[in-house]
């Protein structure tokens, strides 16, 4: 199964990949997640992406598309994946297909998150990660054990201003991707808002039915 996973910032990519490729045996790929890794470690890479994701934009696609090309070629991607926050443009959206066609494969489903602005600002303010375990938390709808833990902190881009601009940059380069995978039957919308396992059944519903056809 090969399946990317859109929606907003904040609609629960990251928390519903897991459970998803967990169930379906794929790595769960998140370019968020690897740019992050590469910031904290200093790479030429985290360097260059830092800031653009530091004012809330998309890092230039020639890096970003190159990153995913490198991660998609290795060992364990060959037979299916979970990409999460890729692509965030038309631009990625053909490199993406391109990618997989060269390797004979196609995508099987686009499955987009729908959540609402309202909601979105709330999970974002909300978010909190665990420095040791890189577990994400919400302080209201998954509150961590001791929320004054200095095991915790917020992502730089979780504050007011650059949320704003995250969905501002959603809204103008990221949403025509769901007419891109419409025109092209893949895409599938299924309500995000509610219990984080209500979600993961209506993913998991979508999947198979994907599947059976
Ligand atoms: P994304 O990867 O799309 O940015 P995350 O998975 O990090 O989103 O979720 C954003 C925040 O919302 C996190 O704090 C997470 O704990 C919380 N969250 C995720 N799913 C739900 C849900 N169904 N209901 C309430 N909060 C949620
Ligand atoms: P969220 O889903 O909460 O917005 P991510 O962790 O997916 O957060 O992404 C964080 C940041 O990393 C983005 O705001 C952007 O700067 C960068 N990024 C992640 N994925 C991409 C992508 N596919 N193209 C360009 N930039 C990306």
């Amino acid at each position: 199964m090969r399946l990317v996973l859109v929606g907003p910032p904040g609609a629960g990519k990251g928390t519903q990949a897991e459970f998803i490729a967990g169930e379906l045996g794929v790595p769960k790929i998140s370019t968020g997640d690897i740019f992050r890794a590469n910031v904290s470690g200093g790479t030429p890479l985290g360097l260059e992406a830092k800031r653009y994701m530091d004012a809330g934009d998309l890092v230039p696609d020639d890096v970003t598309n190159r990153m995913v090309a490198d991660r998609l070629a290795a060992e364990d991607a060959r037979d299916g994946f979970l990409l999460d926050g890729y692509p965030r443009n038309t631009e990625q959206a053909e490199v993406l297909d391109g990618l997989l066609e060269e390797r004979g494969h196609v995508l099987d489903l686009a499955l987009e998150l729908v959540v609402g602005d309202d909601e979105i600002v709330r999970r974002l303010s909300g978010r909190r990660v665990s420095k040791s375990t890189g577990k994400v938390y919400h302080l209201e709808f998954d509150p961590p054990e001791d929320p004054d833990s200095p095991d915790l902190y917020q992502r730089s881009d979780d504050q007011p201003e650059t949320i704003k601009n995250r969905l501002k940059v959603y809204a103008e380069q990221t949403e025509p991707i769901m007419g891109y995978y419409e025109e092209r039957g893949k895409l599938v919308r299924i309500d995000a808002v509610g219990d984080v396992e209500d979600v993961t059944g209506r993913a998991m519903a979508a999947v198979r039915e994907r599947t059976a056809k």
